[in-house]
């Protein structure tokens, strides 16, 4: 790994015997510690890399390491990690791993959309949950599942010189450990009841979108630097991150009138709801009981109106079992590059209480409130009945 070179110093016992006085120490090994000493090398690189990516909290960060570390074990001309989404449905994330042409590994995410007929093997042995090979031109492709609770959470290729028999069982002994830490660190960040991610993940999927953010600007900026200066201005906020709060109205009468189970049960409905609405770039959370986070990546403030107004109304559409109708408030607040986290909470959860003290089932933004003065009369003169 870059910067964890393993040194010869390293490998020698500081508490080695000292030479022998007379000056003639044989230096010489016997071939069995010869051999000993080079695997030794190896296990150690290999213990290195297996604890360099399984060192990250982080599950793109880990990904990256991992197929990072797999590429520099095997000298690989391409490593490719394809991950399916939670529900299974879907690949919802691929990383490869390629030598740029000093021979230095590059990394790439990828849109999983992207048809590429390299991929084909990933996704038959995701589906046959079964090692696939296949001969590419000179190199050697391997592909293998990585399996968790007896389904495949995605799959782990490698194009190198080396022969299946010999990359397989390093490659499988990747994909286990890796399905082992991510099902560790899935638990970590997600919500028990539905699966989305819980409050303690909030913080570092929103610096992740800020860095996006600031990425795909610098990105544009380079690409056409007449956009420079304060004509980018409209664009940089037409490509905001976003936090939206949303809360279940009235849910202490379904806990009353129907008992915590079926409360319990419309928590779950409303996620798997939220999943189908939203894009697969927007971040769910369930931040506490009925209470929901949704990052939106960067985008205008009328898109994440209209979308939030679209799962609005197919909430209050909606038919839960035996519950009946639902209705949810909503309140969002763009988040700038310096924010902390809780501010931009705060403010999302002052149009959340805005809408909440105007009728419920609807959406406030906060800088429209704001700007238009609501704020602040609200809390200086009380309620203002605007619905
Ligand atoms: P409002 O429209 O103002 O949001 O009214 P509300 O009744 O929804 O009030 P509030 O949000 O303050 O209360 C939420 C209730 O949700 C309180 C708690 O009893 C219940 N609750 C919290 N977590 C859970 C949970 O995991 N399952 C169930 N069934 N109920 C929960
Ligand atoms: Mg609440
Ligand atoms: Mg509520």
């Amino acid at each position: 790994m870059a910067g964890d070179e393993i040194t010869e110093e390293d490998t020698v016992p500081s508490h080695a015997a000292p030479a022998a006085d007379d000056g003639a120490a044989d230096t010489s090994m016997p071939v069995a510690a010869e051999s000993a000493l080079a695997d030794s090398f190896v296990h150690s690189r290999l213990l290195d890399s297996v604890a360099s990516f399984t060192h990250h909290r982080d599950v793109a960060a880990l990904d990256h390491s991992l197929v990072l570390s797999l590429a520099e074990l095997t000298s690989a001309h391409r490593v490719v990690l394809a991950k399916r989404a939670v529900d299974g449905t879907y690949v919802e994330n691929v990383v490869r791993c390629v030598p740029d042409a000093q021979g230095a590994y590059q990394l790439q995410t990828d849109d999983p959309d992207r048809v590429d007929p390299a991929l084909k093997l990933l996704h038959r042995c995701m589906h046959r949950l079964e090692v696939q090979t296949e001969r590419v031109q000179d190199m050697h492709r391997l592909v293998v599942p990585i399996l968790c609770d007896g389904r495949a959470i995605g799959a782990l290729q490698l194009d190198s010189d080396m022969p299946p028999a010999a990359s397989r069982p390093l490659t499988e002994g990747f994909a286990r450990i890796y399905a082992n830490y991510t099902a560790l660190l899935h638990e970590s960040e997600r919500d028990k009841l539905t699966g989305l991610y819980n409050r303690r993940s909030l913080e570092r999927q929103l610096q992740r979108l800020l860095y996006q953010r600031e990425q795909a600007l610098h990105e544009a900026a380079a690409a056409a630097p007449e956009a420079r200066g304060p004509s980018a201005a409209p664009a940089a906020e037409q490509s905001q991150v976003w936090l939206a709060i949303l809360d279940i109205d009235h849910f202490k009468r379904i806990n009353d009138n129907y008992g915590h189970v079926y409360g319990d049960e419309v928590i779950l409905l409303l996620a798997q709801q939220m999943r189908a609405c939203f894009r697969r770039s927007d971040v769910l959370f369930r931040f506490g009981g009925e209470e929901f986070v949704i990052l939106f990546g960067p985008t205008g403030q009328a898109t994440v109106h209209a979308v939030l107004e679209r799962f609005r109304r197919r909430i209050a559409e909606h038919v839960f079992p035996q519950v009946g109708s639902v209705t949810v408030s909503i309140g969002y607040a763009g988040v700038g590059r310096h924010d902390y986290p809780a501010s931009a909470l705060d403010r999302a959860d002052k149009a959340l209480y805005f809408a909440k003290q105007h009728g419920r089932n609807g959406i406030c933004g906060y800088e429209d409130l704001s700007a238009r003065g609501l704020l602040g009369r609200e809390m200086a003169a009380g309620s203002i009945d605007l619905f």
